[in-house]
């Protein structure tokens, strides 16, 4: 990016992100035509919104059907809870629906069995978000329980995979054989480019064409595609990482399992984790007077658990240190 720092400035990037989807469909073994790349993932998951839901005629008026069913499947988005925070911001803004599905105990998929009997799930919803791995619980799904989901749909269906580099299988196959599952990923996270914004979809090119037609001419930046091209280039070096943050990860859920914590399995770069002893929100202010950062959500469902993020590790080591020392202190 910083040899990219030269007379090119002055001139507007490539409007579609031709080079970089060239490059994403030979390492996914599809076609440019598969791919729309985005100002971060989160720009997508909008547009996604926008073209495939229609806001409500009179907001705010929901028309139950008969077993709880909601009428007005065309203006709404679905997805589990908890998973990530922006779905409900999306569909509040757009003036949709929102359908939101428990998930089961200990934060799994419910079975395509139980969501037929569940009167909450909605085939029909016009747009179903899942995220895979979860965030915040961590957790994964099988590619045959994400099947039986995205069978069960008729509306379309977004697998948000911005966690899959640190997952042990991805649901990339779906997009390509069905004609209405997208899948979404982003250099954000995995490839650490959060600061430059890209993101993309796979899936039909016919959605992926809805969508590119509601899109911004210029809507990613010049240097972050520069900047995804350059991790493309480099993947060995990723994937070390990846492997690094994995092992990073599987060390410190056993290290925890020993000190008492119970932790939900996770296929990402962070944990969910149950402290023993003390509330959760207290470990988060203990932890925290010792400069050991991590997240407490006030949400009913996760208030009892932490979530913390791997970093070096040597943060790591003194993310246990600190937690013996305050389990000692009692
Ligand atoms: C971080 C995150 C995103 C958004 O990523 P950007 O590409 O930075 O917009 C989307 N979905 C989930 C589940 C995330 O955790």
């Amino acid at each position: 990016m910083k040899a990219a720092v030269d007379g090119r400035l002055r001139l507007y990037p490539n409007p579609t992100a031709e080079p970089l989807r060239q490059k994403l469909a030979r390492l996914h073994r599809c076609k440019p035509e598969n791919i729309i790349v985005g100002n971060g993932s989160d720009e997508l998951l909008a547009l996604a919104v926008r073209a495939f839901v229609e806001p409500q005629a009179k907001p705010g008026r929901n028309v139950f059907l008969p077993g709880g069913r909601r009428r007005l499947s065309r203006s709404t988005v679905q997805y589990f809870t908890p998973s990530y925070s922006l779905y409900p911001v999306l569909a509040d803004i757009h003036g949709a629906l929102r359908n939101e599905v428990p998930l089961d105990m200990n934060f799994a998929l419910p079975s395509h069995k139980g969501l037929r009997r569940a009167a909450l799930w909605d085939e029909r919803a016009a747009l179903t978000f899942i995220t895979t791995p979860n965030a915040p619980t961590g957790r994964g799904c099988t590619t045959d329980e994400l099947d039986a989901v995205c069978r069960a749909a008729l509306g379309v269906v977004v697998l948000d995979e911005a966690y899959a580099d640190f997952a042990g299988e991805n649901a990339l196959q779906l997009a390509l054989r069905h004609p209405h599952v997208i899948v979404s990923r982003t250099f954000s996270k995995a490839y650490s480019l959060c600061f430059q914004r890209v993101g993309y979809f796979i899936g039909h090119p016919k959605l992926i064409g809805a969508l590119d037609k509601i899109r911004d001419s210029y809507n990613v930046n010049g240097l972050g595609q520069v900047g995804a091209e350059a991790t493309l280039s480099d993947l060995p070096y990723y994937r070390r990482n990846f492997r690094q943050i994995i092992s990073t990860r599987d060390k410190v859920t056993a290290q925890l399992v020993e000190l008492g914590f119970i932790i939900i399995p996770s296929q990402t770069n962070f944990i969910l984790v149950r402290p023993p002893r003390f509330s959760a929100e207290l470990w988060y202010k203990k932890l925290r007077q010792k400069k050991v950062l991590v997240r407490w959500f006030p949400d009913p469902e996760v208030r009892s658990y932490l979530r913390i993020t791997m970093g070096t590790p040597r943060e790591m080591e003194q993310l246990i240190r600190v937690t013996k020392q305050i389990l000692q202190a009692g």
